[in-house]
């Protein structure tokens, strides 16, 4: 039987990433539903590229369109609209895997949908998790879906932790940083830093928003976050580690000063790959790693004076409640802003930092609150945007 597969999040970095792989290997794989957000030209290509039996876009008018498209084209894949129309697909019971890959906290409701319907989940959404924290986790144990970590850093650390679990001799986690294109700058240069310099990352090839949150380092911040929840480890036990070639994705201290490292080329096609045929292993497409040619490799502390949002994220994570939930949607707000021209990249941190001190995070044990607070926290980061202008 071949792994029928979702990907939500289809026509982004990772969706398109995921695609390249599943198509390796057609006698493996089939796509059997394919979601954006509003890119429908992107969305059809890839629906008569694979066959797909649903395509999903949240705006309805581009929804529309894609139907018109495919019908002209012969095709036969079914096309929705709307919001909820992702949560059908991520929990359709013909659907064995969901690769969450929608960028943001839109990502929550589909991804916790998947959860919930004991899929295969193949999470690159970290938000997602930041967001909901111990309620998505209680989810995974409650319905016994199978979670398995697609960021490259997280991947490389479950492929370094024993079967045993992490309680079986592990000291630390070393989550590594590449430091992001401004890892050398001084606080005058980073307050002059443009979205056009932001969005170029000097390792990896990502969507937006992850890149400014690369540069930030408040990427790492999440990835911190999201590793406490996915291993079930406190903070003391996760270290970051800047390490700028990014060859070493991440590592597992052991208690007997064993240090197990995962390393590659910087392409997700491998974690993507682990996620899809774990526990075997397929090709990726990735470029192997050839030690003769590496000039060598470097580790160093990260700057969290220079990179707050390193500091804040730690910090909401052991505030706990719906802290978390509250430097994400104060983060999201002012990325937006910042691509937008309307903050200065300085004001990142800043607006993450008043609307954590401002807004209430009491710890909820119901998705809808979450949300609720997550709206409350972006309508507080908006204003405290305007306020400070750019
Ligand atoms: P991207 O911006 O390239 O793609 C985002 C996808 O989500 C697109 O298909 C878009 O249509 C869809 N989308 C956006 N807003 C939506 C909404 N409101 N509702 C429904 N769909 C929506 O992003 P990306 O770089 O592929 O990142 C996706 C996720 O994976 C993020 O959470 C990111 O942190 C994580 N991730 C990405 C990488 C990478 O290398 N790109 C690495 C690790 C983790
Ligand atoms: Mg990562």
């Amino acid at each position: 039987m071949k792994q029928r597969i979702t990907v939500l999040g289809a026509t982004g970095s990772i969706g398109q990433q995921t695609l390249d792989v599943v198509a390796r290997h057609p006698e493996r794989y089939e796509i059997f539903a394919l979601t954006a957000s509003s890119s429908w030209e992107s969305l059809a290509g890839q629906c008569l590229a694979t066959g797909a039996r649903f395509a999903v876009l949240v705006d309805e008018a581009a929804a529309d369109q894609l139907r018109n498209h495919l019908r002209a084209a012969g095709s036969d894949t079914e096309v929705l609209g709307g919001v909820e129309a992702l949560s059908f697909v991520a929990a359709h019971d013909q659907a064995d895997t969901v690769v969450a890959a929608i960028v943001g906290a839109a990502g929550v409701r589909p991804t916790l949908a998947a959860v919930k319907a004991a899929k295969r989940v193949l999470l690159a959404n970290k938000e997602a998790l930041v967001v909901t924290g111990a309620l998505f986790m209680d989810a995974v144990r409650d319905s016994g879906a199978t979670l398995l970590p697609l960021d490259s850093e997280h991947n490389a650390i479950f492929q370094c932790l024993p079967v045993e679990g992490v309680n079986a001799g592990v000291e630390r986690l070393l989550l590594t940083a590449s430091g992001g294109p401004f890892r050398e700058f001084g606080p005058e240069q980073l307050q002059a830093v443009t979205p056009a310099q932001a969005v170029k990352h000097p390792n990896w090839d990502m969507g937006p928003k992850i890149s400014v949150d690369s540069a930030t380092l408040m990427n790492k911040g999440l990835e911190f976050i999201e590793a406490c929840w996915l291993f079930d480890v406190p903070p003391e036990r996760i270290e970051v580690v800047v390490h700028p070639e990014s060859v070493v994705h991440s590592m597992v201290a052991y208690r007997d000063g064993s240090v197990l490292a995962q390393m590659g080329t910087p392409d997700m096609r491998t974690p993507i790959a682990c996620g899809l045929s774990w526990p075997e292993r397929v090709e990726s497409g990735a470029q192997r790693l050839d030690f003769s040619r590496l000039a060598g490799l470097h580790f160093e502390l990260p700057d969290t004076d220079r990179f707050p949002c390193l500091g804040l994220a730690r910090a909401a994570m052991e505030t706990g409640g719906t802290a978390t939930a509250v430097l994400n949607a104060a983060n999201e707000e002012a990325v937006a802003a910042f691509l937008a021209g309307e903050l200065d990249f300085m004001g990142i941190p800043a607006v993450v930092e008043q609307t954590l001190t401002r807004q209430s995070a009491p710890a909820c044990s119901d998705v809808d609150d979450v949300m609720n607070i997550d709206r409350q926290a972006r309508e507080l980061a908006c204003r405290l945007i305007k306020e400070r202008g750019c």
